[in-house]
């Protein structure tokens, strides 16, 4: 265990937390918002409020960090997350100090807490970053495995270079969208068994439930990072559900992997929450078999114990109903050996790029994170609390994504959820 007081189960702030929240003080997750009719900004957030954090600068209380105003009034973490983990965990450990029942220097500075905390429910929040990068992994054994089985029913499930590299594709930037933005039905190519190519709305619209890690500046054009200070350019996770369109995808995917099936849309949750706070949650990762090459070789092998739940609503059922819970902690390849891959050839990794792990799911059929597992592809549809039934998405259909950490001896620390609802195609 750390001694970082930021970590501190015991440590409690002057904002009201409510039971089972996902954002105590040892969370301060970092996002965007913007009140009605104002600029976007820089919040952190905290029980039920956010935190104005470019209130806090403004008025001087972040004056030590030495940080441009313009950091804290950006329209996104990118101008932060130029900096170096030593000015990121500077500023959560001072915005922590702020917020402790113990410090009332927040309190006192006339009218200051009152214009640096705002209801969460009074505010819009925002896309947090603003990838020029976005990577889709593949990265869960159980995930790859099902897939290879339902594809490749008579051969090996895993293709013979899984265990080797860490399998990615480039993804697409101009389409990440926040929580809570609906998403519409693609159009798209599609090819049925007995049919000819046709053109129309998938038929077969599914999600991925995923994490997603956010990183600062890593390297210069032509320089690797090596694994094992490969998470010190890690500043923080968010959910990711990379939205899927099944027979787009099967029909294009030949020979150069996701295309258009995957590029409509992909929605972030609006909270990252830093490597930082995720510390006490560290577990040993997966053992590799065969070992892998020198520069994927880590000296400690860590994963992330954190639980993921998928939940789905309908037009009929407007409360979301849990339909799958997954665990992230046995993902094959872990982020470092993510990054240390990405970079291998010298690719230089940006301030505000997205690594996204793929789709998480468990050793257990019904803990997987997408409905083409769920479902084995459609043949077998998932029943709602309802009694409505699904194969794949409906218009209409809300998905909720969430995930948390701790909860039992340490304090719960979540990452809120990623939402969307699925509109008709051309709305
Ligand atoms: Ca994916």
């Amino acid at each position: 265990m750390t001694n970082d007081p930021t970590l501190d189960p015991q440590r409690r702030s002057w904002v009201e937390i409510p039971e089972g929240s996902d954002f105590p003080i040892q969370n301060l997750p970092f996002g965007i918002f913007q009140r009605p009719g104002e600029t976007p900004r820089m919040g952190v957030a905290i029980g039920d409020e956010v935190l104005d954090v470019a209130a806090l600068a403004g008025a001087g209380l972040l004056d030590e960090l030495n940080l441009p105003l313009g950091v804290y009034f950006a329209d996104s973490l990118n101008p932060l997350l130029e900096f170096d983990r030593t000015i990121w965990r500077g500023l959560r450990s001072r915005l922590a100090e702020l917020l402790d029942v113990k410090d009332r220097e927040l309190g006192t500075v006339h009218g200051l807490k009152n214009r640096a905390l705002v209801a969460g429910r009074d505010v819009e929040l925002l896309i947090p970053i603003k990838p020029g990068d976005y990577v889709d992994f593949y990265s869960s054994l159980h995930h790859a495995t099902n897939l290879g089985r339902m594809f490749r029913p008579d051969g090996d499930p895993l293709l013979p270079n899984w265990r080797h590299i860490p399998i990615g594709y480039h993804g697409r930037s101009s389409s990440l969208v926040v929580s809570g933005t609906a998403v519409a039905r693609p159009f798209g190519q599609r090819k049925g068994p007995d049919a000819p190519p046709a053109m129309g709305p998938s038929e077969r619209l599914d999600l991925e439930l995923e994490v997603g890690f956010v990183t600062g500046s890593a390297n210069a054009m032509g320089t690797p990072v090596d694994v094992n200070r490969a998470e010190d350019h890690i500043f923080g996770l968010l959910l990711v559900n990379d939205w899927s369109a099944r027979d787009i995808q099967a029909w294009e995917y030949q020979p150069l992997g996701p295309f258009l099936g995957k590029s409509f849309a992909t929605s972030l949750s609006p909270w990252v929450v830093t490597l930082d706070a995720l510390a006490p949650y560290r577990v040993p990762a997966p053992e590799q078999d065969p070992p892998v090459l020198d520069y994927l070789h880590e000296d400690n092998r860590l994963g992330l114990d954190l639980r993921l739940e998928i939940a789905l609503a309908t037009k009929a059922m407007p409360r979301p109903d849990v339909v799958s819970r997954v665990n992230f902690a046995d993902m094959y390849w872990t982020m470092a050996q993510q990054l240390a891959h990405v970079t291998s050839n010298g690719t230089p990794v940006q301030a505000g790029d997205l690594y996204a792990s793929g789709t998480v799911s468990g050793p257990e059929p019904e803990a997987a994170g997408s409905l083409i597992e769920l479902t084995k592809n459609g043949a077998n549809p998932i029943k709602l609390a309802n009694g409505e039934t699904r194969a794949f998405l409906e218009d209409g259909d809300t998905v909720v994504l969430r995930g948390s950490c701790g909860g039992g001896q340490l304090p719960r620390v979540g990452f809120g959820e990623v939402r969307g609802t699925v509109l008709p195609s051309g709305q």
